[in-house]
């Protein structure tokens, strides 16, 4: 993208010194005209084979100006169809510079919710942690390593929060028949469940 802008600019400069350089030659041939023109309206030239030569050369340069000033035609073309494709060029990496911008933004203000989620989630659990027996803890924490982060879930009316599976009938049983303090896990994935008050049991 960068580079193509860079080679659209490249070739309309490119085409703009042509024309330049058409221009410089159109003018002296422009300038030698007028000369050759003076010298042929100040009578100062009085042989028929010289007059008849200056003649021919005016006439000579007044062809070589023309063909120039078709060719310059044909640059100008050029040049326009160059300088359009740079100024599109031009707009477009402007176009995804901002929206790089603004994705650079929306990354950077995600990343500070997620450190905000982070930090709030350590608070969370140093009040709990206490109350956790090491050897729980340490179980959980192994849990966790097995389980892409998530050890523990909730059941939700009847339903793991970690699988999202229902429970069976006998599912309900056994966790009815436990202790309150007895770990339970999901037959499915495997999580500790936790009991609570919307677990519909
Ligand atoms: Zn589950």
């Amino acid at each position: 993208m960068r580079s193509d802008l860079v080679d659209a600019q490249t070739e309309a400069s490119d085409i703009a010194r042509e024309q330049d350089k058409l221009e410089s030659d159109i003018d002296q041939v422009r300038q030698r005209m007028t000369r050759d023109q003076q010298r042929l309206d100040s009578g100062a030239i009085t042989s028929a084979k010289d007059l008849e030569n200056l003649q021919h050369e005016v006439g000579s340069l007044h062809k070589r100006q023309t063909d120039l000033e078709d060719v310059e035609l044909e640059v100008m073309e050029r040049l326009e169809v160059a300088e359009k494709k740079t100024a599109t060029l031009a707009a477009e990496q402007e176009r995804l510079a901002v929206s790089v911008e603004a994705t650079e933004r929306r990354r950077v203000a995600a990343l500070a919710a997620l450190d905000k989620d982070v930090e709030f989630a350590q608070r969370q659990r140093e009040t709990v942690v206490p109350d956790i027996s090491d050897e729980l803890l340490a179980y959980y924490e192994k849990l966790r390593a097995q389980l892409d982060g998530i050890a523990a879930v909730a059941i939700k009316q009847r339903r793991c929060d970690g699988c999202r599976l229902d429970l069976s009938a006998t599912d309900v049983g056994r966790i009815r028949d436990a202790a309150e303090d007895e770990v339970i896990r999901c037959e499915e994935c495997r999580r500790i469940q936790v009991r609570t008050a919307e677990s519909g049991l």
